[in-house]
């Protein structure tokens, strides 16, 4: 890539480990994603996430092919909707929580392609929802990891929707609008799930990221997931990072 290109382009999946020549943040001490290691985690019992209404109903999304995933936002201006509607609280997390976007990270084939791995293992694919206090700037992500489908039917159809939408993309740019019901996108026990405080997986990686990884798997189908190797991009992730320091909490129902 040419010097000339904005900062922002200046990155790749090829070579992660070259980011932090651009993105200083990127060599910190608390990057994500990190290998959680299950046996190693302080139990917590955090109060339940609380969702707006919004988040059981299906709203208008627009995924847009940015160069380097296919990330999805509410699609403002339409039907009068406000950015303002999809939001959480709780969880152990001070204040309000916007949605800002989801995505999807995968890899050249099923043993490769989430960010996160659960004692060392890894998964063909994580969902990452971004959402920001926007009265501090705080920012916290939850993942999901995906396991392979047994059978076409028992895949999550919401995220079907998604690899079918986001595989038509093809160019930077690109746009389609869709429905999706976010707690459909999101199906998995909202009471088990790993919290620890991290960066954005992507550059500029910035730290200071509350991250909460869900245990619970969604069913995708292979066929999906091909679809998105074959037409967008064969690999969207980053390797895991050092914990150094950091303390990894997991909260359960018991
Ligand atoms: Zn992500």
């Amino acid at each position: 890539m040419s010097c000339t290109e904005e900062s922002s382009d200046y990155w790749d999946y090829d070579d992660p480990s070259a980011w932090s020549k651009h993105f200083p943040s990127a060599a910190g001490l608390c990057q994500s994603p990190i290998n959680i290691i299950s046996n190693d985690t302080a139990l917590e019992s955090y109060p339940l996430l609380i969702f707006s209404s919004k988040y059981n109903s299906n709203e208008l999304f627009t995924l847009t092919n940015n160069g380097h995933q296919v990330a999805v936002t509410l699609a403002q201006h339409t039907y009068g909707q406000n950015e303002n509607d999809l939001w959480f609280t709780g969880g152990g997390l001070t204040g309000q929580f916007y949605f800002v976007n989801f995505h999807l990270h995968w890899g050249r084939n099923d043993r490769h392609g989430s960010e996160h791995e659960i004692d060392g293992e890894r998964f063909p694919a994580e969902a990452h929802f971004v959402f920001k206090n926007q009265q501090n700037g705080q920012l916290a992500v939850f993942a999901f990891h995906f396991i392979i489908a047994d059978q076409w039917d028992d895949e999550n159809t919401e995220w079907e929707k998604y690899t079918d939408a986001a595989s038509q993309l093809l160019n930077v740019n690109d746009t389609m609008n869709c429905t999706f019901n976010l707690s459909q996108l999101m199906k998995a026990n909202e009471r088990e799930f790993f919290r620890y405080t991290g960066s954005l997986t992507t550059p500029p990686c910035t730290e200071g990221v509350v991250w909460t990884v869900f245990m619970d798997k969604i069913p995708i189908a292979e066929q999906s997931l091909n679809q998105l190797r074959q037409n967008i991009t064969k690999k969207v992730y980053r390797p895991v990072q050092s914990i150094n320091n950091r303390t990894i909490s997991r909260n359960s129902l018991d």
